[in-house]
């Protein structure tokens, strides 16, 4: 029977398993526990499980090819025979091809690295960058798509396969030979017509084409480019209808163009995309296609607000649009379902809507969306009343405090130049003074001392005591040696958000909400839950024990309010920006207790800082930079002068956003450096960067040991690049997930390195 109401739409669905079912069964694969046949068994069960909650859920459009092994950018590269020439050459099958792709593969038919992972856009997934080589033939030789189509059908269920869209994936790919990308449009759109054609042989009623590359600023050729494409692939009007799905924004820059092109479906943003009504309200929307309204957040983790949903589906409908409520993008980005949050009391998660809820308010919504009388309707009230502001979320003396804040204490004095003078003085550590980035090796006892801690197992003196030990090892380590500034190691974190989240009011933990951040690799990141603020010192004994025991400066470590709030499920009642400072002033007590007990060097870490930059940008200041970098100046600028702030940032890809960077006003900023070309120390220089750097001298992500040749080579490049007076010398970050014994070697050899060049200066 079908129920009445508006139809319903899902864009993608998480695929990883409610309990990461996917990331289990592929590390077993990996590891030659099980075989190619039983990983797929499973993979084959997790889409049947996924579709059929949706159906059960009286979803009317489900997605199916939005599973994937590992990523759907490479799924859909793989699909088109976008491989490079060194995977082809490997003896394995199929499947095993795939995944080099993905990882590289290291065994007895050969060593090849994996193609570069990047950020997709704004979120903290990660997809695989293909590439097209001279000789690569883009065409259609795979068949995923069509044999997971074909299971869901066997299963009872007409779904709309996803692929992603032509335009997204030619700007998402990396052309590495002496052709250029245009060279390749045309194989491109043939591509895309045969996937598009063999859709319309299969009797395959829609087809998505994700198209997320359309909500970034596009220029006159990229609307050329785009109109091009599909004007080709959609050609002459096929039965397969086709619904071009954007997510993560607005399209105000081709809007116009994708009304007038052949689309059967059009999947709006309407949580990202600021622009998404107006669009729509000046320019029209074709009557004779279908919009997918994506008004359920595929992004964050709270309950749809009914009464404001529905005051758009009604204006939707008032201009007579056929309307299907969807969801804003995947739901791959929030976690699968609240069912094993056991610990989490009702009064919380009451507020929340996993990817499994989210299904049920679609459903809901679709009802109430066609039902005359909503206001007597028990579903919509018990909504109503959610929201009408009754959660305790709320602290007073935050806002307070808040409020209280003058445009002075954004502002550190006296001026950087003067600080940097009485800092040299204050230290006196000699050129290109020596550092680590924070963490030190997590040995096995070091995660089985905080498991058993947190398990109840030992005591908190026995914790403490265990990590002291540590502690007393690694600051011992540090001199023997010979590096300048020292840190503690931090034995205690198990990662560097939650353990702050932990230790501030405001934050809830869940037990098994995990989102896929990229592949195997999942993420739980906590939630900004009400006003935040710090219950009582975080880091300070630990740093005040290290300190105790040498003389060397030890540094503090913190983590920032940016990268705190980038990696945590923001509130919506109230802004980022009011978050981010609300983090920030917690942060800042803890940089004046830190100084208050005598540490003289305090890093902050911001290693995300450069994650959420919009996607425009247009709206970089406006929406981000503007109260972003002022809330890290309000964390540090309460210390005396003779205090010297470090910040570290992961990945060297800020050239655009120098004079930002500089604008923190930190005394010294390391980043990630090593893989990179130090370009970024020529924009520097250009944009006369006043903050000393410390780029990392050597890559850390492997257990090769650099030379102190190569080391030394590194840091005379980086001299003709930097004043001898403002560079630091320090590895990239990370060294925690470093063994012991090359940790030793690579930093001793980086020591030598410092020692050699100083002394030719
Ligand atoms: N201080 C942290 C560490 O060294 C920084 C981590 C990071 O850069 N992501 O582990
Ligand atoms: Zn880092």
């Amino acid at each position: 029977m079908r129920r009445a109401g508006m139809k319903t739409a899902v864009a993608g669905y998480p695929r990883i398993g409610t309990l990461r079912e996917l990331k289990f069964a592929l590390e077993k694969y990996f590891r030659k526990e099980i075989s190619a046949d039983e990983l797929t068994q499973t993979a084959k069960e997790l889409r049947k499980t996924h579709w059929l909650i949706q159906k059960e859920a009286g979803i009317d459009y489900i997605t199916s090819n939005d599973f994937s092994y590992y990523d759907i950018v490479l799924d859909t590269a793989f699909l088109l025979n976008i491989i490079s020439e060194r995977y082809n050459e490997l003896e394995v099958s199929e499947l095993d091809k795939y995944l080099a792709m993905a990882r590289g593969y290291q065994g007895e038919n050969g060593d090849v690295k994996a193609l570069a992972m990047k950020k997709w856009f704004n979120t903290n997934y990660h997809y695989i960058v293909p590439e097209v080589e001279d000789s690569t033939q883009i065409r259609l030789t795979g068949n995923k798509l069509w044999a997971e189509y074909a299971e869901a059908k066997e299963l009872g269920i007409e779904t709309k396969p996803v692929i992603t869209g032509v335009y997204t994936l030619f700007k998402l790919c990396r052309f590495t030979g002496k052709k250029k990308a245009d060279d390749f449009i045309n194989a491109f759109i043939e591509a895309y017509k045969d996937v598009y054609s063999k859709c319309e042989a299969v009797g395959i009623q829609w087809l998505q084409f994700d198209e997320p590359a359309l909500v970034q600023d596009m220029t006159e050729e990229d609307r050329e480019l785009f109109v091009k494409m599909y004007s080709d692939i959609l050609g002459k009007k096929k039965s397969c209808k086709v619904l071009l799905q954007t997510y993560f924004g607005d399209v105000r820059d081709v809007y116009e163009d994708i009304v007038k092109l052949s689309f059967d479906g059009i999947g709006l943003d309407f949580i990202e995309g600021k622009k998404t009504a107006e669009l729509i309200e000046k320019y029209g929307f074709p009557k004779d296609t279908i919009l997918f309204a994506g008004l359920v957040n595929g992004k964050n983790i709270w309950k749809n607000h009914y009464e404001k949903t529905l005051n758009v589906l009604k204006k939707l409908e008032d201009k007579g649009i056929q309307t299907v409520l969807s969801t804003s993008c995947s739901l791959q980005h929030v976690p699968y379902t609240l069912k094993h949050e056991n610990k989490l009391s009702d009064e919380y998660l009451n507020y929340f809507a996993f990817a499994e809820e989210k299904l049920v308010e679609l459903k809901e919504l679709s009802v109430l969306a066609e039902c005359g009388n909503i206001e007597e309707d028990e579903r919509f009230k018990t909504n109503r009343k959610l929201f009408a502001g009754t959660r305790k979320c709320d602290n007073e003396s935050v806002k307070k405090r808040l409020a209280e804040v003058t445009e002075a204490d954004y502002r550190r004095l006296p001026a950087r130049s003067e600080r940097q003078q009485l800092q040299k003085k204050e230290f006196a550590l000699p050129k290109l003074p020596t550092t680590t980035i924070g963490s030190f090796p997590q040995t096995k006892d070091v995660k089985a001392n905080r498991s058993a801690f947190r398990k109840g197992e030992i005591s908190e003196e026995q914790y403490v005591e265990f990590n002291k030990k540590k502690i007393e090892e690694c600051v011992r380590w540090q001199e023997k040696i010979g590096l300048d500034v020292l840190v503690h190691g931090e034995y205690e974190r198990n990662d560097m958000v939650e353990y702050f989240g932990e230790a501030l009011g405001g934050f809830l933990f869940t037990e098994k909400a995990w989102v896929q951040s990229y592949g195997t690799r999942c993420v739980k990141p906590p939630v900004i839950w009400g006003d935040v603020y710090r219950k009582k010192p975080i880091t300070v004994e630990w740093s005040v024990y290290a300190q105790s025991l040498t003389d060397k400066i030890m540094k503090g470590m913190l983590t920032g309010p940016v990268t705190i709030l980038n990696w945590s499920f923001p509130r919506e009642d109230i802004t980022i920006k009011e978050s981010i400072s609300q983090i920030a002033l917690a942060i800042r007590d803890e940089v004046l207790d830190l100084e208050a007990n005598g540490i003289k060097i305090i890093q902050i870490d911001e290693a995300a800082l450069r994650e959420k930059l919009p996607l425009r940008k247009s709206d970089w200041n406006t929406e981000y930079l503007d109260f972003s970098i002022p809330a890290f100046r309000l964390t540090a600028s309460g210390v005396k002068p003779e205090t010297q702030i470090h910040t570290h940032m992961c990945y060297s890809e800020f050239t655009d956003i120098i004079p930002a960077i500089d604008d923190m006003d930190a005394d010294v900023i390391t980043f990630e450096a090593s893989r990179s070309d130090l370009q970024i120390l020529d924009s520097l220089r250009e944009n006369n960067f006043e903050t000393e750097v410390g780029p990392g001298v050597y890559d850390i992500h492997s257990p090769r040991i650099p030379s102190v040749e190569e080391i030394t080579r590194a840091i005379k490049i980086m001299l003709t690049k930097i004043d001898k007076d403002k560079l630091w010398v320090n590895p990239d970050c990370g060294l925690k997930t470093r063994g012991v014994p090359e940790t030793e070697a690579s930093l001793k050899n980086m020591v030598k390195a410092a020692e050699i060049i100083r002394a030719g200066l």
